[in-house]
């Protein structure tokens, strides 16, 4: 697979793509390692958790640079992405010694109810945020016990393999920890496929997700998906307008739009909706766009020449709107873009575009802002703004989304829980139970009375 540095189109490397038979043997040397993994004593795992949490501290610069170069994200975002791993193996490492059962009263005899780890986990990763997110599954995975194995994605193996290999240079053991750079449906789906891979944990389009959770339900394999986005950003008449419509830009033109949690569905209420699109604007229009190497960009390429393809089918450059500028190459740009007058139910209102991209739409009351936000099949996050304290807790009530924020964007951190509601995904990542969704809940009934 060669990998591309999406800002200059220039070739970065080219790394082998992994076969099902590749797939095969790395699952029986991971279930060997798993099986020492678990044997040891919780504050072993939890030391070498933390080791390799270091390891990766030393390298944040090193890493933070490759990620610029194979997915062109600004240098800030890049480091902010490297230290997030070291955070989450931190954090993962301090589950470890907390990660108990339970006894429960049963009359005649004990009950215990103990968490076993699930064996060799596959991760399949995007390329969005190629770090944390394999993070998100690789760390608790580790914590509580399993094994590993992690499929980056096509666009963006790199990070990934390095991290590997700081794992072992951390001193995890042999084969523990394994990545397989591979294109989805080899690689992938090998470890979808594969009897001896207990758990999938998917992060992509829910196109896929959806193709992998049919195939897991032939072996009832265990599954978490985290997949697509179209998150609401309401605005009603009686928020703080000028910081609402400050923070706007950056929460859909952060990684040039290419985040689940983008709040690319700004609704407006529809009295102060003239006064905030004068105020968003000026906004959109001075976001600076160019070479993510350079500290003062806030937004760079997109990923690919198929995702600039992609964007640009969803917006033709008739459509009314606002938009700022961008490079025109070589490199995969495009530039900020606020469309406005669109209808409610147009494609590029309702479907996940995965670029610089949002609409604007007014809205008459709490119930219309309400009924527009939960008007698509997704429901990953959203935001609100509002003075009005019942008002937010009503409206965060009622969007039918699993991550809201109240005069915030911020969606997605370590020690919080973070998922979807609907297409946007099943069940939870990260926060206090992240471990526990990497065991098996075993009990066992003792008699007293024998
Ligand atoms: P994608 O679905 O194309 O690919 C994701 C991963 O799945 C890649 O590693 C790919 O190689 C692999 N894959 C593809 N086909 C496969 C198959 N048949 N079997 C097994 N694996 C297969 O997604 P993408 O374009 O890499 O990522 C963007 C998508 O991810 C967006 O929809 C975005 O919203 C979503 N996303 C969701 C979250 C979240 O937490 N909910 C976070 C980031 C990204």
């Amino acid at each position: 697979m060669t990998v591309l540095n999406p800002a200059t189109e220039e070739v970065v490397a080219t790394v082998p793509g992994a076969t099902a038979a590749d797939v095969d043997r790395a699952v029986t040397r991971a279930a060997a390692a798993q099986r020492g993994w678990a044997a040891l004593a919780p504050a072993d795992r939890a030391r070498a958790l933390r080791r390799f949490a270091a390891t990766v501290d030393a390298r944040i610069g090193e890493l933070a640079a490759l990620e610029v170069r194979e997915a062109g994200h600004t240098i800030g975002n890049a480091r902010w992405e490297a230290g997030n791993v070291r955070d989450l193996l931190d954090y993962a490492a301090g589950g470890v010694e907390r990660l108990t059962g339970r006894q429960i009263p049963v009359p005649g005899g004990i009950d215990l109810t103990i968490l076993e780890p699930l064996g060799v986990i596959g991760v399949i990763a995007p390329w969005n945020f190629p770090m944390p997110i394999a993070a998100w599954g690789v760390a608790p995975a580790l914590a509580a016990g399993n094994a590993v194995l992690l499929k980056p994605a096509e666009t963006t193996p790199l990070t990934a393999l390095r991290l590997a290999g700081l794992g072992r240079e951390a001193g995890l053991p042999e084969h523990l920890f394994q990545v397989l750079p591979g294109t989805g449906p080899v690689a992938g789906d090998a470890l979808v496929a594969h009897p001896g891979v207990a758990k999938i944990v998917f992060t992509g389009s829910t196109r896929v997700g959806k193709a992998i959770m049919a195939k897991c339900a032939a072996r009832v394999k265990r599954v978490t998906l985290e997949l697509g986005g179209k998150s609401p950003n309401i605005v009603f008449a009686d928020a703080d307008i000028e910081a609402a419509a400050a923070s706007a830009p950056m929460a859909f033109l952060d990684n040039s739009g290419q985040d689940c949690c983008a709040r690319t569905r700004i609704l407006v209420q529809d009295t102060v909706y003239d006064r905030f699109l004068e105020l968003l604007a000026p906004g959109i229009e001075a976001v600076r766009v160019g070479d993510p190497a350079d500290e003062r960009t806030q937004m760079g390429p997109l990923i690919s020449r198929a995702q600039l393809d992609r964007v640009r089918g969803y917006v033709p450059g008739e459509l009314p709107g606002v938009r700022g500028d961008c490079p025109t190459g070589p490199g995969f740009w495009f530039p900020p873009t606020l469309l406005t007058g669109l209808a409610p139910d147009a494609p590029a209102a309702v479907e996940e575009v995965f670029g610089p991209v949002a609409v604007v739409l007014p809205f008459t009351d709490e119930d219309d802002a309400v009924r527009l936000a939960n008007a698509t099949e997704y429901g990953l996050s959203g935001s609100l703004w509002t003075r009005d304290l019942g008002r937010a807790l009503r409206v965060s009530r009622a969007v039918a989304a699993g991550n809201l924020s109240v005069n915030s964007h911020s969606s997605v951190r370590y020690w919080t829980p973070f998922g979807g509601y609907k297409q946007s995904g099943l069940g939870r990542e990260l926060g206090p139970d992240a471990l526990t969704a990497f065991t098996e809940t075993k009990n066992i009934f003792l008699s007293t009375e024998v």
